[in-house]
């Protein structure tokens, strides 16, 4: 409401303005027919005169009217070069930052809440570097004076440095400006004012503060290099640290450009996604699948199936799936791509040189660029009693011969969340523990309600808003102490999976002496081309954050090699524009971009369109009906800011939806894509059917009903 009162209000002053005809004031003949009037003025009410010039100026920049330039001229030839610069300097900044308000009030929840999404990269780039930028853009004073204020009234920017960047960038024009207007006889035209060798003098001015940061960035780089003397001959042009899933692949590119790259892993190739993580949990999760379908055989009309199962033979499965996949990870591998692998445990010494701790010894590799890719370990909460109960994580479970008989899951993330599922599904008794509402707490509460159903129907105990107090052994039981709506609740188990989160490995190989900082996610700080301080020191995958998935960590690991080892010539900024991931429960879950909690969150217009995998033929067929695929769309559009699949290979279903997204292809253009008939891809396409048929062109319709009711006589 008040937003509608100021847009009134201002549009009735800009209207009236231009009715009034107040523009022909505003022209160099009257100003230059007024000057004595104006000069009698002044010498008569000096105070006066400066009052109502500086309103006036406020008020025509603050209203955006055309003008400003023969106000300046009029500061010169009432006042002065020293006065009217000074006035005019301080009135021009003024009514600059009303506008830019104006702007930022009346426009910018519409836009950002529009093109929130599109702006993303803007709006980092002006918090990053703005006021460069702006500072450049008030030098050269052919950029439209309105024009720049509206627009950063729309960007983040704020209004204190938008003020002060356009005070000092504006002062060499408005002396320009002021200095013509003391000659105000002589000034023929405002376009005569600027003689295209100042109109260059003033270009190359506005890109003095870009080269001045470049010039800057230069020696902050050196003064970072300043103690680590570089030798002068580098015997490597890469080395990464980490043989898991990005530092394989940042190993890899180096190798295909033809760099020479050294890849040390100080444990086993193929890192935590290979040997604990993504690799053995979904070979779990199959063996734990087939025992779920054979419990409901009769749905499926086989009368009874009855499975005959040790755990340790599922566990010595998995170790056998790691075998297998093994080879593709492997040192013989990497190799023969052309890559030198070192087994070993490395440290950075210096900018220029790795320390390895071999079998046979250290040595000190030299090199021109390193990936740190040194990946993250499993979460183990300081609570009181955890060590004397004993727990298992991700890391360690995998060693586990016997099936607990009642498993305590700390953790309602994704990988507690497949973990419960699995062992219940083996025959254990499951309570998991979450401390927030709800478990999946990244996902909408509905997709996280479906698994929870799910999980109670299949006999785990989920414990939402129970938060882990203590552990205790009371009577040889091992007991959790939680704290639940102000009373203590106690949950009795046989083995803890503490499942509650994934810490960045930052510690012990040089970070620290090297000054390399952290976030407060406790990642490796770096900048968006995944640079640390030092410019040739580069993060991905886990270390780096901020998304712990194999998929980012080898999107990272591409930017990362790539602009350690090309980045001369050109740099890239990692890319996160469409972040898919999935979560392997049964059903599945997956998405890619914005679901509707963070789209309320961060304020970005949207209209959700759900299709219900219920009623899906092949889900039937497949008794798999469950689920659903939920998009979001721009409004009354078909752009897809989001998208969230719940159903069984909803982790491969998803990649529409990513490839939609990638290369900007609506739901029209999926809904036109022929989809074989019957899988459960067609739900991708019935959601889009759904959202067209609600933006059906009614109208059209109505027109077609009279049509094919006249052609039926
Ligand atoms: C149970 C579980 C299930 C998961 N499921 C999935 C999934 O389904 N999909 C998915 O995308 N992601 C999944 N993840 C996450 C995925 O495993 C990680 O995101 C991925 O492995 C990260 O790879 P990385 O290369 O960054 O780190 P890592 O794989 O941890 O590799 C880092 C390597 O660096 C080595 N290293 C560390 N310090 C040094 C040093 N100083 N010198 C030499 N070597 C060093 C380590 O030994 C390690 O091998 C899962 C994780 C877990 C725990």
């Amino acid at each position: 409401m008040r937003r509608l009162l100021l847009a009134a209000l201002l549009a009735g002053l800009i209207v009236a303005f231009f009715a009034l005809d107040l523009g022909r004031f505003f022209n160099l003949e009257t100003l230059k027919s007024q000057q004595a009037a104006i000069d009698a003025w002044y010498r008569a009410q000096p105070y006066a005169t400066v009052l109502i010039y500086f309103l006036l100026y406020v008020a025509v920049t603050g209203l955006s009217l055309p003008g400003a330039a023969i106000l300046t001229l009029a500061g010169g030839a009432i006042f002065g070069l020293l006065w009217g610069t000074l006035i005019v300097s301080f009135a021009s900044s003024i009514g600059a930052t009303v506008a830019f308000l104006a702007s930022r009030f009346l426009f910018r929840p519409v836009i950002q809440r529009r093109f929130g999404d599109k702006l993303r990269a803007v709006n980092a780039g002006v918090e990053r570097e703005g006021a460069f930028y702006l500072f450049a853009l008030r030098l050269v004073p052919v950029f439209p004076f309105f024009a720049i204020n509206l627009a950063m009234g729309l960007t983040p920017m704020p209004a204190r440095t938008f003020y002060w960047v356009s005070q000092i960038g504006m002062l060499l024009g408005t002396l320009v400006y002021v200095n013509a207007g003391t000659q105000l006889a002589r000034v023929e035209s405002l376009r005569s004012l600027l003689s295209p060798a100042l109109l260059v003098s003033f270009a190359l001015l506005g890109i003095f503060p870009l080269i001045a940061k470049k010039i800057v960035d230069y020696f902050r780089a050196r003064r970072v290099y300043a103690r680590w003397p570089k030798p002068r001959r580098l015997d490597r042009n890469l080395v990464v640290i980490g043989g898991g899933s990005s530092g394989l692949v940042a190993a890899y590119i180096a190798a295909a450009v033809k760099a020479k790259v050294t890849l040390i892993e100080k444990h086993r190739m193929g890192g935590d996604c290979l040997n604990t993580g993504c690799v053995p949990s979904k070979a779990l999760i199959r063996s734990a699948k087939l025992l779920a379908d054979m419990r409901r055989s009769q749905r499926l009309g086989v009368r009874s199936a009855s499975a005959d199962f040790d755990f340790a033979d599922i566990m010595d499965r998995v170790q056998r799936v790691i075998r297998t996949v093994e080879p593709h990870d492997s040192v013989e591998r990497y190799t023969a791509l052309g890559v030198e692998c070192i087994r070993g445990e490395a440290r950075i010494t210096s900018p220029w040189a790795v320390e390895v701790a071999t079998a046979q010894g250290h040595h000190t590799l030299t090199t021109r660029a390193i990936v740190i890719a040194a990946g993250a370990r499993p979460l183990v909460p300081p609570i009181p009693g955890i060590d004397a109960v004993g727990y298992v994580t991700s890391d360690t479970l995998w060693a586990l011969r016997e099936l607990p008989e009642r498993l305590l899951v700390l953790g309602g993330g994704p990988i507690g969340c497949e973990l419960a599922q699995c062992f219940a599904r083996f025959g254990a008794q499951v309570t998991q523990v979450e401390m927030l509402p709800r478990i999946l707490m990244r996902e909408d509460p509905e997709i996280s309600e479906i698994i929870a159903q799910r999980f109670a129907a299949e006999g785990i105990v989920v414990r939402t808003g129970h938060k882990a107090q203590s552990f205790a052994i009371e009577s040889g039981d091992k007991v959790l102490i939680a704290e639940h709506d102000g009373s203590d609740v106690r949950i009795g188990f046989d083995v803890l999976l503490c499942a509650v989160g994934r810490v960045a490995n930052t510690a012990g190989y040089g970070l620290e002496e090297l000054g390399i900082g952290t976030t407060a996610q406790r990642t490796v700080q770096t900048n968006d081309y995944l640079q640390t301080i030092y410019p040739n020191i580069f993060a991905c995958g886990d270390v780096a954050g901020p998304y712990q998935f194999t998929h980012i960590g080898a999107h990272q690991a591409w930017y990362a090699s790539v602009n350690a080892l090309l980045g001369r010539f050109r740099k890239f900024r990692a890319d996160y524009a469409v972040i898919p991931w999935a979560t392997f429960t049964d059903p599945e879950v997956a998405r890619v971009g914005l679901n509707e909690t963070e789209a309320k969150a961060k304020g970005v217009a949207y209209e959700v369109t759900t299709y219900a995998i219920e009623e899906l033929d092949r889900a039937i067929a497949d008794e798999q009906a469950h689920g659903l695929v939920k998009v979001l769309t721009v409004p009354g559009r078909d752009r897809i800011l989001g998208a969230t699949i719940v159903a069984a290979h909803a982790g491969d279903l998803i990649i529409e939806f990513i490839t939609a997204m990638k290369h900007g292809i609506g739901l029209n253009k999926v809904l036109g894509t022929i989809h074989v008939y019957p899988t459960m891809s067609e739900g991708n396409k019935y959601a889009a059917g759904a959202w067209r048929r609600a933006h059906a062109p009614r109208k059209v319709l109505r027109w077609l009903e009279r049509y094919h009711a006249w052609m039926r006589g």
